[in-house]
């Protein structure tokens, strides 16, 4: 089996950087991705215990702070992009991570963000991503976490949302976009991890139907995961259905040993950084989330020192737990 290349991974995450202070035709092309892009470095560079010493937090700090929104206040992918549910999260997340010492997290703008994620909840219990009201499960999980690492959630808020995630539930055990659109495993992560936060998981009409439906998605001989019937697998998948089995404690359902094989047949040899299947080109979102799915596989080895290779990462946040046990204190929480 390959081995997995930790060194070349944190250099892969190095170049990125030096990619973009030469400004070349794909970081233009990747603008307003940039903050969800950061946010994936970070996980990365965390998860591989290298954080600061590679990226230090004054930068990106600074690089934050020139996202924010004053207008609608919240944070943009990139200096003078309007703000946006998504950039928002990755910021807060990111600012989270970074606080490794402190009790109590901090976040400038705190409560801006928290009216901006607040003001964009739908009657129905949705949230729109920004401005345009564009609907997705995606969105409530963003709001949801958010709110929850800011110690804001409250009653009203997440018993709509809730109730709008349970409407996107479907017959075969999976969840949607929206209400009828069909199962996906992205969305099944979403869903469940926004139950997860709220301690709703009791409200999934049938956990075993679920989960057969997230096992299924393993696709053989590869072992890697697909994210719906049919369909290739993909280095992103493994995180999007192991988080969800994980927080479900059904993560034995799938062969292990086989999608390890796979996410390490997806990682460059040469430059480091992990690609959707094997031979493809690499990005710091397969990157990220191939990384974050290791992390959640038991049958890791060790390293020379007898610890851990990987930080263990939360399947509900996808964030280092030494982060996510600062804030899961909240009422919702399960624990
Ligand atoms: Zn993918």
């Amino acid at each position: 089996m390959t081995e997995f290349l930790r060194d070349k991974h944190i250099q892969y995450v190095k170049d990125l950087d030096s990619k973009i202070t030469q400004k070349s035709y794909e970081y233009w092309l990747s603008e307003h991705l940039r903050m969800n892009g950061l946010y994936w470095g970070v996980v990365v560079l965390v998860t591989l215990d290298v954080l600061e010493e590679t990226l230090p937090k004054k930068d990106v700090f600074t690089y934050i702070e020139s996202c924010w929104d004053s207008t609608q206040g919240g944070y943009g992918s990139f200096p003078g992009h309007d703000a946006h549910i998504l950039s928002t999260l990755s910021a807060i997340q990111i600012q989270a991570i970074y606080q490794k010492e402190v009790e109590e997290l901090d976040f400038p703008h705190k409560n801006e963000v928290v009216s901006y994620i607040k003001g964009l909840q739908r009657e129905n219990g949705s949230f729109q991503g920004d401005t345009f009201g564009e609907i997705d499960t995606r969105f409530t999980y963003t709001a949801i976490n958010a709110l929850s690492i800011l110690g804001e959630l409250d009653t009203e808020l997440v018993s709509k949302g809730v109730d709008f995630i349970m409407k996107c539930e479907n017959f075969d055990g999976g969840f949607g976009m929206v209400p009828g659109a069909e199962s996906h495993a992205a969305q099944v992560f979403v869903c469940v991890a926004t139950l997860s936060i709220t301690s709703s998981l009791h409200l999934i009409k049938n956990k075993e139907i679920l989960c057969e439906w997230l096992s299924e998605r393993q696709v053989l001989p590869s072992g890697g995961l697909n994210g719906r019937p049919e369909k290739l697998p993909d280095v992103c998948y493994s995180w999007w259905v192991l988080s969800s089995l994980s927080i479900l404690d059904k993560l034995s359902w799938i062969d292990d040993k086989k999608l390890k094989e796979y996410i390490l047949g997806c990682q460059d040899e040469l430059g480091g950084g992990f690609c959707d299947r094997p031979g493809n080109q690499t990005d710091v979102f397969h990157t990220c989330f191939g990384i974050a799915g290791l992390s959640l596989l038991e049958s890791l080895e060790q390293d020379s020192a007898g610890g851990p290779v990987l930080n263990p990462v939360d399947p509900t946040y996808c964030m280092p737990y030494s982060t996510t046990k600062k804030f899961r204190k909240w009422p919702y929480d399960k624990k």
